[in-house]
């Protein structure tokens, strides 16, 4: 099932974001996750595409062909271009459809310090238009509430998420944010670009302190006072935070819902003690 034809139907779309396993995980600690999640009845999973590949039986391909076969639920898979070339591309979407995955979230990818990126597709909007003219899958793409690191502006963000859409993406999934208010901005402002493809919002419930700093780095996320605070005040309590990141993520997302946001896109960290918590207090709004 192609997941654009999810959006539009009076109800917000609600999907869960899932990553293939690294050094310190085993690909059985990801389908247990995955397993355990599938309970949640999301429209969809999704799962991500690491930038330094991953071992056989355990590649976001792997992953995303587990979940449509084990959890009975529609799986997105991520791609990415800036590492690899057009005959790359090529492999991975013979092996996308030859496990029945019609769903791709295709992506530039972050630059990797010392690897020269390859140049067959430069921007995603690039292996957008290339995906889609294989005729087999549904594309969505990525956005940036914040506006994207490399950006020159705000507007020239904007402008070059309407060439994603020209490209062929069916529907954006967005970077996390803490502030409500950037989203609804930034939403404002891509319906004045002509920008009319469903948004997910990307809610990250923030567990741990590592994590916030990290988000806030890599991610460039504003940290809302309101946020800044909780955060600080249960910094040494592991458990009194988890609490609180989960009270906020839910905050958030009932606001979201309440601003008629397309769908809610969850980054799960493979966590599902989190998602059910979030799950229970909003999904009678979804
Ligand atoms: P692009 O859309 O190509 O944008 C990159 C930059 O180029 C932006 O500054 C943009 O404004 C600019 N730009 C775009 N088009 C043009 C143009 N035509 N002319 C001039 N400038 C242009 N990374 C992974 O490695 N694996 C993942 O699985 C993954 N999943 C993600 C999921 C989501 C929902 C999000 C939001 C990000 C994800 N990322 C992932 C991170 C992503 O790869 C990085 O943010 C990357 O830096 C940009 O990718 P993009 O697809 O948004 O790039």
């Amino acid at each position: 099932m192609k997941l654009s034809e999810l959006y539009g139907k009076n109800r917000v779309v609600f999907s869960l974001e899932v990553f293939p396993p690294n050094k310190s995980f085993s690909v059985d600690t990801v389908y247990a996750a995955c397993d355990k999640l599938a309970e949640l009845k999301p429209d969809y999973f999704s799962v991500t595409y690491g930038a330094g590949g991953s071992k056989p039986g355990s590649s976001t391909c792997d992953i995303a062909s587990y979940i449509m076969k084990n959890c009975g639920t529609e799986a997105m898979a991520h791609l990415t271009c800036i590492n690899n070339t057009a005959s790359d591309i090529d492999a991975a979407l013979e092996l996308f459809k030859a496990h029945g995955i019609e769903n791709i979230l295709a992506l530039r990818g972050d630059r990797i310090p010392d690897v020269q990126p390859k140049t067959d597709f430069i921007y995603a909007s690039d292996l957008t238009s290339y995906i889609i003219s294989k005729g087999d899958f549904d594309v969505a793409g990525a956005c940036y509430p914040e506006t994207h690191a490399e950006a020159e502006s705000s507007v020239a963000d904007i402008l070059n998420l309407k060439k994603k859409q020209d490209s062929g993406a069916s529907h954006l999934i967005s970077q996390l944010f803490f502030d409500n208010s950037c989203f609804y901005e930034f939403r404002e402002k891509a319906a004045i670009a002509g920008i009319n493809v469903p948004i997910s919002a990307g809610i990250m419930p923030v567990t741990n302190k590592r994590q916030i700093e990290r988000m806030v780095t890599v991610c460039g996320a504003s940290l809302p006072p309101k946020f800044a605070k909780m955060m600080q005040r249960y910094e040494s309590k592991p458990e009194a935070l988890r609490d609180a990141g989960i009270a906020y993520a839910t905050d958030q997302i009932v606001d979201l819902i309440s601003n008629d946001v397309d769908g809610i896109h969850l980054y799960t960290m493979n966590n599902p003690y989190v998602a059910f918590k979030i799950h229970d207090a909003i999904h009678k709004l979804l």
